[in-house]
């Protein structure tokens, strides 16, 4: 088996060094981490804009031109996404999809004709080789019409096969999977398992080499696995046999791609949701399920860092998702501020409907302006996007509910009542109470806001932690320890008296116009997180993984930033591209929000309540305030 992998795919091999200290965590978490460790990609080979940020930096050059498509490229997406909106206005009953569970499969077979199925497969393969950046137009708009269609799609390629394949596969796996998603082939991404959800360290489902080594045998079960029980392909992670690493047994996890007609294949469960209804969603159990040798992806033992790299573009469908439906909470708002009358004017005139305007217009530019930077940024490969990834994973997703929430208090009694029934007796069918259900899904799927922030503390803290890491090992002898800190003393002094006093802080940025304070802002608040950072390792030391409230707010604040960076680099664009003043005040504004928000972070590093909520919380768990769940009926 050739060992070809994707040339533009920059993977990063090399071992992980071992730079976290474990010592003192209990046996369960520190298998945790050290698989979580193994599995991630360690060097950083390109810039990250948003590592900058945590070092203090703000690093202008990388982001002050909003990048543009080709006209070449444009027109293609244009196309495609003015033929699939009209397919979708005519034919897609998203509401219909929604009642009956079912995406009709006239629209399946519709849709791969269209090429919707195969936008990620390259060309060579007969598949759309599209750019990320056309296909998160393609999702957008998808999603803004139907959520459920945009996740059968989005799982599909954005984690499901063609993706992996695409970044892993042999140049003999592409050849024989990838011409099969332009014919009618749907694919699923199966990693989840009932007892290991967001942590995957004690993955359970086992792949058993035969003893002839041309086989393995698939035994275990897959939950909430997207598309799972219509999927002909499936990438499945499985536990393989065990490697000795430092006098160690590690678990080794391997993907491998699945048929999904494979005898042993059952699917025992379809699951049922609060929204994306029609999604086929089930747990799946595999017994003896015999699959050849040469399916394995990349190879053995890089199943988990196959998954993790997988979602790091993965993840970008879901920013550009989120968008398309804030865009439609924003076409909404502004038809009904303008269509319903209350106390003598139109709901959108009272101040209070004015703040929800501005709130939805000016965070959805923020959105847009997140999703088409990443995109783009995936499309060049000239920076590391990961951290820039999961960020635009967390505020879309976080900002996007916020939106839909807004908008169905906006909309009254009529956000509560569903589209059909709103039909029925003649009124305008917006679908708010459907899209606030299929909304909720963004903050738990491919990875929780909370593991989000634990992920981007990981990637934001890896420089100190590399630099820091013989200081931060309690065992260490305190010889070691003595000399790491007087390197270290010498590269921080001069880095910490940069997040003082540097030439940056006073220069102008004149040329951005009424953002230009934005910018200063930035400059400025950097080095204040750099600051922050810097002085929460020295006060927590090793424990400060731990604090995990702490690093939220910490890693919320480097999000806002990006946020604001993007936003203004992308009003910029717009308004030099004869949009007028309204990109530029809808970023000021959204600056001027982020501004509030990043400052309530920074006065809730430290509120004074931290003990009192560690110990309210482990009294709620240990059961010492049951009293108070009297006088209900509870669930058994
Ligand atoms: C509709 C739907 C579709 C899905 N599709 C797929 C799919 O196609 N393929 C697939 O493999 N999976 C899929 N999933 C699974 C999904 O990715 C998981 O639900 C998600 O990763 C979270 O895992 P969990 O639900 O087990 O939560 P858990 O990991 O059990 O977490 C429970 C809570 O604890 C928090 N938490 C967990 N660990 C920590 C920690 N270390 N520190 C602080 N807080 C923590 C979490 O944020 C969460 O709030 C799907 C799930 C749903 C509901």
């Amino acid at each position: 088996m050739s060992t070809h992998t994707d040339p533009d795919m920059k993977a990063r091999h090399s071992d992980q060094e071992d730079i976290i200290d474990t010592s003192k965590m209990s046996v369960e978490k520190r298998a945790a981490l050290e698989v979580a460790e193994a599995a991630r990609e360690s060097q950083w080979t390109e810039p990250s804009f948003a590592q900058k940020l945590f070092m203090g930096q703000f690093d202008r050059a990388l982001i002050d031109t909003f990048p543009q498509q080709s006209a070449e490229e444009k027109a293609i997406g244009d196309a495609f996404c003015a033929e699939l909106a009209d397919y979708l206005r005519k034919n897609l009953d998203a509401e219909e999809v929604d009642a009956t569970r079912t995406i009709p499969s006239k629209v399946i077979d519709d849709l791969f004709k269209m090429g919707v199925f195969a936008m990620k497969v390259p060309r060579e393969y007969g598949g759309k080789g599209f750019t990320q950046v056309n296909y998160n137009r393609a999702m957008m708009l998808l999603a803004s019409h139907c959520a459920s269609t945009a996740v059968l799609v989005s799982a599909h390629q954005s984690i499901g096969v063609p993706q992996p394949l695409k970044l892993f596969g042999t140049l003999e796996q592409k050849a024989k999977f990838f011409p099969r998603f332009a014919n009618h082939t749907i694919s699923a991404f199966a990693l989840t398992e009932p007892s290991v959800g967001s942590d995957p360290s004690k993955l359970a489902t086992e792949a058993k080499l035969t003893e002839d080594g041309k086989h393995y045998l698939i035994n275990g079960e897959k939950l909430w696995c997207t598309n799972g029980p219509i999927a002909g392909l499936l990438v499945v992670m499985c536990k393989t046999e065990p490697k000795i690493v430092n006098g160690k047994e590690r678990p080794q996890i391997t993907a491998l791609i699945v048929e999904g007609g494979t005898p042993g294949i059952e699917v025992t469960h379809r699951c049922d949701f609060m929204g994306i209804r029609a999604i086929q969603n089930g747990l799946i159990r595999f017994n003896n399920v015999k699959v050849p040798a040469e399916n394995v992806l990349w190879g053995t033992g890089k199943g988990l860092k196959l998954a993790l790299t997988t979602l790091n573009t993965g993840r970008l469908t879901l920013p550009a998702a989120c968008a398309g439906a804030a865009k439609q909470c924003l076409n909404i708002c502004r038809r009904w501020g303008n269509e319903r009358s209350q106390w003598g004017l139109p709901v959108g005139q009272h101040e209070v409907g004015r703040e929800k305007l501005a709130y939805i217009a000016s965070h959805t530019l923020a959105m847009e302006a997140i999703a088409k930077l990443t995109s783009h940024w995936a499309d060049d490969h000239t920076k590391d996007i990961r951290i820039e990834a999961a960020m635009a994973k967390l505020f879309c997703s976080e900002v996007g509910w916020k939106i839909v929430d807004t908008t169905m208090q906006f909309r009254g009694g009529r956000g509560y009542e569903k589209a059909s029934s709103l039909k029925a007796r003649g009124e305008t069918p917006f679908p708010v109470e459907r899209m606030m259900r299929d909304m909720r899904i963004n903050m738990i799927i491919e990875g929780t806001s909370e593991i989000m922030r634990l992920f981007l503390a990981r990637e934001a803290m890896d420089p100190h932690l590399k630099m820091a890491s013989d200081l931060l090992k309690a065992h260490n002898p305190i010889g070691t320890k003595a000399k790491a800190g007087a390197k270290l003393a010498g590269f921080y002094t001069g880095w910490y008296a940069q997040q003082w006093f540097n030439a940056s802080l006073w220069e102008r940025h004149d040329d951005m116009g009424i953002l230009s304070g934005h910018y200063h802002y930035l400059q400025a608040t950097a080095h204040r997180l750099a600051r922050s950072i810097f002085h929460a390792m020295g006060m927590y030391q090793e424990k400060l993984e731990r604090k995990q409230v702490l690093l939220g707010h910490l890693m919320e604040i480097g999000t806002e930033l990006f946020a604001m960076s993007a936003t203004c680099s992308y009003a910029m664009h717009l308004a030099s591209h004869h949009q007028g003043e309204g990109p530029m005040d809808l970023a000021d504004y959204f600056c001027r929000e982020s501004t509030r928000r990043i400052e309530d972070h920074f006065r809730n590093l430290s509120t004074g309540n931290e003990r009192l909520m560690n110990d309210l919380g482990k009294k709620a768990l240990a059961g010492d305030f049951a009293w108070m769940e009297e006088g209900i009926v509870t669930v058994d």
